[in-house]
């Protein structure tokens, strides 16, 4: 009995309901007087009521006047047709409209959910608005009436009530079934009630007829196991099942046995519907109650499903003293395996016992490593690890998981996610690459923009770069600085006479030689051409200066393949950085030593200090050959 009022009944417009409602009403409310037509007494119970009540709290708002418009019609109807006089009839009817406003008004008021009938509340509220209602329509009933007798209240009290708490949960409950468009159930099922009915009517009517009133606890009993077996439904048919008979049979065995004007057969067996409807009712409530859960559970499991499935996450636990975990249906779907709902069971037994090994190879003893400590000492715990699957490919899995309590509070396991983060770990992995390959080709693209294509050695840019820097450390350290300018002499002569070739590889070799004579704490550069520079940090000039005539003497007496040059020699001019580490005054005052050196005749070195004295500097090129080669 879940759904919101107003809806369950698809009628919209008010007129049509009105007559469905009224024609329902007018057989109801006909068959009871005519059933007790003649015994001169009112009907048992008052189906009508329920008829009554359950349409308009069907109705809603749109609906309600519609409803009323037709139960009234059909009260009228029903009485003046059977024989009760219009000024009565009218009275009945007015009865009969207030009683079920009153009461649909109540349980509406009090309990805007009135369709909860699963809650203590909303049972307390419609047995506590039946018996106003019932006492509001009897005393109506009695006063326009002019009956005036307590007899006449009881009756009226008693039928009206009864009726409402028997029919309107037998019609919600029919209406709401059929609503929600729950499973039909089997026809074996269906015939199986049937039988269960017949019994319980049979027996019913068999107890009233034999008068064997002390067996009245077995229609009970049918009501009890109606109710197990049937649910609501079960409950609702049963009883009214009994009421009908019983109510019909009223008047077969009447023996007129009236207190104070009450027919005590009837009110006996209005107050035994009353005690079938007691029992059956908190059964009822729980059994309504339990659907209901488990209609969420279902709910919930389903939201999870998705959710995992969406999120490519699953769950598993894993029992302490066992190590076949439980896993959701979306760990099998990380795992690769197929969830066939008819193999389910068995591929639980595959992947639950061997859960471990579809972990890949090299992973598997860090993943149970991790899993035993966390078992071991109840801890959190968090892995990434590749499993494989059946059809060879690899997924990464991030496991992030805790020890889990049971409600005692006891720690009985371990609780975990399983993420399938391949997607994830596959960008990662590319963009890594990507970076990595990136640096790589930036590096080189600056090893290339620093690199003469030639020599291999330090471009212009590069060695101006590397002085700049040797310059500002030398300035603010107090240390000597020298910079040594070397061109190859008559180097045009060189290409003039055996081609270009053999000038690149005569400047290749000059390069090597230049490296070897100065070694690695120097540095070296080609400026353009067929000039080099040198950047000695940490040395002084005199140093520089040996340094340089030694290079003279190694490239004067490098032997030339043939086909080449028979002796090439170079010319170089030495400067140290001023105090002030004007790195531009010190390449030219270098410049102008190795200009000075030329003009001293070539195969000469100078300083800058004393680049205009002579040729004194040239160096001895034979002595010195024999320690640089
Ligand atoms: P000096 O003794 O006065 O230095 O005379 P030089 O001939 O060495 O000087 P000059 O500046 O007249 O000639 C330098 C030549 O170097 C001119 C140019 O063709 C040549 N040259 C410059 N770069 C390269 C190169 O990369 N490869 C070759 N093979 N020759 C080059
Ligand atoms: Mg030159
Ligand atoms: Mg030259």
């Amino acid at each position: 009995m879940q759904q919101s009022r107003g809806h369950a009944i698809p009628i919209s417009s008010p007129w049509q309901y009105g007559l469905i409602v009224g024609l329902f009403y007018f057989a109801t409310a006909y068959g009871s007087l005519a059933l007790t037509q003649g015994s001169g007494d009112i009907a048992a119970i008052w189906p009508a009521s329920g008829v009554a009540l359950a349409a308009l709290l069907l109705a809603g708002s749109q609906r309600r006047y519609g409803a009323l418009g037709g139960i009234g019609l059909a009260s009228l109807a029903a009485n003046m047709l059977a024989g009760t006089p219009f000024i009565t009839s009218a009275a009945f009817t007015l009865a009969n409209l207030l009683e079920v406003t009153v009461i649909s008004g109540l349980m509406i008021l009090v309990s805007p959910k009135w369709n909860q009938f699963h809650t203590l509340r909303t049972n307390i509220v419609f047995f506590a608005a039946i018996v106003v209602g019932g006492v509001a329509s009897a005393s109506t009933a009695t006063l326009l009436a002019g009956a005036s007798s307590l007899a006449f209240f009881v009756s009226w009290f008693t039928t009206v009530v009864l009726g409402a708490l028997i029919v309107t949960p037998l019609l919600l409950t029919v209406i709401f079934r059929l609503n929600a468009k729950s499973v039909m159930p089997s026809a074996f099922r269906i015939v199986q009630f049937g039988a269960l009915l017949n019994l319980i009517v049979v027996g019913s009517l068999a107890i009233l007829l034999l008068d064997a009133y002390y067996m009245l606890f077995i229609p009970l009993l049918g009501v009890v196991i109606a109710t197990y077996a049937y649910g609501p439904t079960g409950a609702a048919l049963s009883i009214s099942a009994i009421a009908f008979t019983m109510a019909g049979s009223v008047e077969v065995t009447n023996n007129s046995n009236y207190v104070l004007g009450l027919n005590l057969q009837l009110l006996g067996l209005q107050f035994y519907l009353l005690c079938l409807l007691g029992a059956a009712w908190p059964l009822t409530a729980l059994l309504i109650e339990k659907e209901r859960l488990i209609r969420r559970y279902g709910e919930t499991n389903a939201s999870l499903e998705l959710a995992e499935r969406t999120a490519h996450v699953g769950h598993w636990f894993v029992g302490t003293g066992t190590d076949a975990p439980i896993w959701s249906d979306e760990v099998y779907r990380i795992h690769g395996l197929e969830l066939n709902p008819n193999s389910r069971t068995g591929l639980k037994d595959i992947a639950e016992s061997n859960s471990l090994q579809l972990y890949h190879r090299d992973d598997r003893e860090r993943v149970r490593g991790i899993l035993l400590e966390a078992m071991r000492d109840a801890a959190p715990f968090e892995y990434k690890a590749r499993i494989v699957r059946p059809d060879g490919s690899i997924r990464h899995v991030h496991s992030i998981g805790r020890p889990h309590h049971n409600r005692r509070g006891e720690y009985d396991g371990l609780f975990g996610t399983l993420h399938d983060v391949t997607d994830h770990t596959e960008v990662l992995e590319k963009l890594n690459e990507a970076k990595s390959e990136a640096l790589h080709e930036a590096a080189e693209a600056k090893r290339l923009s620093e690199t003469d294509d030639l020599t291999g050695i330090s471009n212009r840019r590069k060695i101006m770069a590397f002085l700049e820097d040797a310059a500002s450390n030398a300035a603010n350290g107090q240390n000597p600085l020298c910079i040594g300018i070397v061109d190859v002499d008559h180097f045009k002569s060189v290409n003039d006479q055996f081609g270009h070739a053999v000038g690149d590889m005569v400047l290749k070799r000059v390069a090597e030689i230049i490296q070897v004579v100065f070694g690695e704490k120097s540095h070296v550069g080609r400026l353009g051409g067929e000039e080099f520079l040198i950047v000695l940090p940490n040395i002084d000039d005199r140093a520089g200066i040996a340094l340089l005539k030694l290079l003279c003497a190694r490239i004067a007496c490098e032997p030339w393949a043939e086909g080449g040059p028979e002796t090439i020699t170079v010319s170089a001019g030495l400067a140290q950085l001023g105090s002030e580490g004007d790195v531009s005054a010190a390449l030219k005052a270098a410049d102008n030593a190795l200009y000075a050196a030329k003009n001293s005749g070539r195969n000469a070195v100078r300083h800058a200090g004393t680049a205009s004295q002579g040729d004194e500097t040239r160096p001895p090129v034979q002595a010195q050959i024999n320690s640089v080669a």
